[in-house]
């Protein structure tokens, strides 16, 4: 199966091609866990997870690592300012220690909400500090770093295609960068690889680093670059080259080309051939930030009456490549596309294998269609990632079953369909839509009857009755349906 993507790499749409047969190698940046996740921060998660289930839908074997970066990434990109997690300890009275784990359960624990899948490898990048120093080390010996006084730095003028991963314009970033950068910089696009502990302070996350990375030769406290956590990560766990490598497009000028540039300078390789950004999402309208108090998590959608599901969807009908905007009233529209796609997915319960001659010749036509939109749902997605378009078709083969008559509908055929959606966007249709239990069969089967004998205060008594149990009768030209009251 052909699967293409857009590549910030070549800067065009390249049909994908593994660099093991049958195997993929994928790296996806993951969370700094010193707060809850934003709607904002999720979308990147929600895309990713779609990746893997396409690549693995068209047969690849995924390995994935997603890390955790627990210390090191400073609040400003430009290697200055708080490390977010001791920032986050001092607003919660705890220690950075106690605010990773308690973020990274946070995470975890969103992630099964989502229910996106858990990746092969979640590594800390606390737990991984000796492959940190050693890239530093071989960085050093291959004489890209140089040191100052607050750490040890990549000489990004040493390394000629800096600039290309993002189309840099390194001259007009030296002049634009001239007022704020560190003077002792050699070029504002030197990034840290290591910091030290300040003199005097002493952090709660540091480690001893080796007298032979500093020029002194005398061992000093230092912590990670969140750069090199990733690069570190990534070639420990998946190799120096990797198939694909995610993250958000505001990876592209900084954090990507700074992995790419200490990656392919230590091991000479090309880091990873595929590269997919997601675009922002915004709040109302506007860049979701701190001020503004639209950081939504899924803590506060729950509390709006959303489940995480809910959310899911939203995000899967915009391309990960365009920019989003998160309003309740555009998440509202989308549960309730969600309720209306879990009525058709309960009809299952309501559909037979034994069906009247002339069912099933109306079957028939039903049933390809839905082994059709199970096919094109696939190459939908295969085509970067177009889940737009799989939505559509989605709703297109759900609006001929739900205008077929029921027993013509084929109870497989609807199966299979629903596994497929299930299997590739995560949402779970088949999972949220159990059967209604037999009392409450009975009772529809007792309304049917009163309706039936013009008994009409007894059936509406009934339906009463159902509604209050959460479901809703219908009465259509093929009979009657029960369906999920919203
Ligand atoms: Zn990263």
């Amino acid at each position: 199966m052909k699967l293409q993507f857009h590549n910030q790499r070549t800067k065009k749409l390249d049909e994908f091609a593994p660099l093991e047969q049958g195997k993929v190698r994928l790296y996806t940046c993951g969370p700094t866990v010193y707060n809850s996740l934003t709607v904002g921060n999720w979308t990147a998660y929600i895309y990713w997870d779609t990746l893997v289930r396409v690549l693995t839908a068209a047969g690849y074997d995924v390995t994935r690592v997603m890390n955790i970066t627990d210390v090191g990434h400073l609040v400003s990109d430009a290697d200055e300012g708080e490390d977010k997690l001791e920032k986050g300890a001092r607003r919660e009275g705890k220690t950075a220690w106690d605010i990773a784990a308690q973020y990274t359960d946070d995470f975890v624990k969103g992630m099964h909400d989502l229910n996106l899948i858990a990746p092969t490898y979640l590594p800390k990048a606390t737990e991984y500090i000796p492959q940190q120093l050693a890239l530093v080390r071989t960085l050093k010996e291959k004489g890209y770093t140089y040191q100052i006084s607050d750490g040890i730095y990549f000489d990004t003028a040493k390394f000629p295609t800096y600039g290309d991963f993002a189309d840099l314009d390194l001259a007009s970033l030296k002049a634009g960068a001239r007022v704020s950068y560190n003077p002792e910089k050699h070029t504002p696009s030197d990034f840290a690889l290591w910091k030290f502990t300040p003199e005097g302070e002493t952090r709660d996350m540091q480690w001893t680093t080796p007298a032979d990375l500093t020029d002194e030769h005398q061992e000093r406290p230092g912590f990670p670059g969140w750069h090199l956590e990733c690069s570190a990560m990534a070639m420990e766990l998946l190799g120096d080259s990797i198939d694909i490598h995610t993250g958000g497009i505001d990876h592209i000028p900084v954090h990507h080309t700074n992995e790419i540039a200490q990656s392919e300078a230590a091991s000479g390789q090309l880091f990873a051939y595929y590269w997919l950004h997601n675009n922002h999402l915004k709040v109302d309208g506007t860049k979701i930030s701190k001020s503004l108090g639209n950081g939504y998590t899924l803590h506060d959608l729950s509390k709006h009456g959303f489940d995480p599901l809910d959310f899911r969807l939203f995000i899967l009908q915009s391309h990960y490549r365009t920019e989003g905007n998160f309003t309740f009233e555009n998440v509202t529209a989308a549960k309730n596309r969600r309720l209306h796609w879990r009525n058709i997915a309960a009809l299952r319960h309501q559909t037979h294998d034994t069906l009247s001659p002339q069912g099933r010749i109306e079957e028939d036509s039903a049933t390809v269609s839905l082994y059709a939109a199970g096919r094109a749902l696939l190459e939908a997605l295969a085509d970067d990632l177009n889940t737009p378009e799989a939505l559509a078709i989605i709703d297109d083969a759900f609006a001929k079953v739900s205008t077929a008559k029921i027993t013509s509908v084929h109870h497989h055929a609807l199966i299979r369909f629903l596994e497929t959606i299930d299997e590739l966007l995560g949402l779970q249709l088949i999972a949220t839509t159990p059967d209604i239990t037999d009392e409450v069969k009975q009772l529809v089967i007792q309304r049917t009857r009163a309706r039936e004998s013009k008994d009409y205060a007894k059936s509406d008594q009934l339906r009463a009755t159902l509604e209050a149990s959460g479901i809703i009768v219908r009465d259509t030209p093929s009979g009657v349906i029960w369906e999920y009251a919203a």
